[in-house]
């Protein structure tokens, strides 16, 4: 085999698309009632669009973009993930104008270089969305309950909602002070990651996966303990709300997440089905992140969701198994002038909205039924020389078995 698909990237194979087509849907479903329209971004932007706003030291950044210089000698990344890119085109296209709260959502491919395993691609799929204009913790706690109506809807309902709160650009230096100063007294014990990470972004530290680190810092101080009043306000009112709303949550206080734009809320989705990579859904509030990128300050609060994650969850819990629709009619062809009929009149039939099939393989009446039933046809017609004189055949129901004469004038009236 010459050519094979790019390391970390999946065909998705008309099989499965039954399946991917029912999680769209129901997505599109729980969007539409909760008010969110959708938007389609370009998936290459500017790559500064991504340093600026995800942070230059965060993983995605430093060492997942798929980045390179066009044939202007512009530098391009594929989109590793959507607020960054939502945001651009709202203040772009100055939606905060026509709509003072603007709710989005979107669908689509993301990529990152990250090493592929079970779960984890370099291009995989994402849903999200996005609140801008109000700092209102409604509309953080959307932002959960949209990613879990969805999972509810498909029958995932072992989920775990993880929460924080990371501070605002009031209590986080000072908070960020402290820590480091705390840090530096473990500095040379510190995973070489940690250390990098220590000077410029110690919040991170806290979100290392090495077992060390873990242990060094396990009673080092917390953001949510730090808080200003408006941020623990905030805080308290989101989880009045979860509450209010019977959404089981955890406070953990080492949540950070692997972008950098985070203020306030902080929040992920995890579920038991999956391996080690078991989150289905992150997000947060970024109330400083459309200033950042150029336009007038404006909170938002969002979320992103892994299509590929959810799906891997079905699976496991069988739930995955979509029967297409097939054809209405399967015509069955007995030599080349029935076949000629067969398809004028699929032709025919499929310009009015009525789906028909037909072989196309010159196949045996027998292969030609067997095929019928493969695409789950729900009536077959056989067609011969005799049919073709007396203008009649017979309809097949598949589901039934039964047969009924019908002649050609009253076949379309039937289907
Ligand atoms: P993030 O944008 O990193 O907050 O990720 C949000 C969600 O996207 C995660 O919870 C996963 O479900 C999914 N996701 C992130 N990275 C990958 C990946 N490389 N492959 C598959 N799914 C991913």
């Amino acid at each position: 085999m010459k050519y094979r698909s790019i390391k970390g990237t999946r065909d998705i194979l008309p099989g499965e698309t039954a399946r991917w087509q029912h999680v769209e849907s129901v997505i599109r479903r729980v969007m539409a009632d909760f008010s969110y329209r959708e938007i389609r971004t370009p998936i290459f932007e500017q790559t500064s669009l991504f340093a600026r706003s995800i942070g230059e030291l965060t993983d995605i950044v430093s060492k997942e973009m798929y980045t390179f210089l066009d044939r202007s000698e512009e530098s391009i990344t594929l989109r590793p993930e959507g607020t960054a890119t939502t945001v651009r085109a709202y203040i772009q296209n100055n939606l905060g104008e026509a709509a003072p709260l603007t709710k989005v959502y979107y669908l689509g491919p993301m990529f990152r270089q990250e090493r592929p395993q079970a779960g984890r691609l370099r291009q995989f799929h994402q849903f999200g969305a996005e609140a801008l204009g109000s700092s209102s913790p409604t509309l953080d706690v959307e932002a959960i309950m949209l990613p879990l109506q969805v999972y509810k809807q498909l029958g995932v309902s072992e989920t775990s909602l993880k929460l924080n709160s990371v501070g605002c650009e009031k209590c986080r230096p000072r908070y960020k002070k402290l820590l480091q100063e705390e840090l530096l007294k473990i500095q040379s014990k510190l995973s070489p990651e940690s250390q990098a990470r220590l000077e410029q972004n110690p919040l991170r530290v806290l979100d290392s996966k090495d077992e060390r680190d873990q242990k060094l810092t396990a009673s080092i101080p917390l953001m949510k303990d730090h808080l200003c009043d408006e941020c623990r306000d905030h805080f308290a009112s989101v989880q009045t709300l979860l509450n209010h709303l019977n959404i089981p949550h955890i406070v953990d206080g080492r949540l950070v997440r692997g972008l950098d734009y985070y203020t306030k809320t902080a929040f992920e989705i995890t579920t038991s089905h999956l391996g080690s990579q078991d989150a289905l859904a992150g997000g947060g509030r970024y109330d400083l992140l459309v200033e950042e990128l150029g336009g007038k300050s404006t909170p938002g609060v969002g979320f992103a969701a892994g299509i590929e994650r959810v799906l891997i969850t079905l699976e496991k819990l069988g739930k995955d198994k979509f029967q297409e629709a097939g054809p209405v009619v399967f015509f069955v062809g007995m030599d080349d002038k029935s076949r000629e009929w067969a398809f004028l009149k699929s032709c025919e039939l499929r310009m009015r909205g009525i789906s028909a099939e037909l072989d196309y393989l010159n196949r045996s009446v027998k292969a030609q039924m067997r095929e019928a039933n493969r695409l789950h046809a729900k009536f077959v017609v056989v067609i011969g020389e005799e049919e073709l004189k007396s203008r009649s055949a017979k309809l097949k129901n598949m589901a039934t078995g039964e047969e009924s004469p019908i002649s050609f004038d009253r076949l379309d009236s039937v289907l």
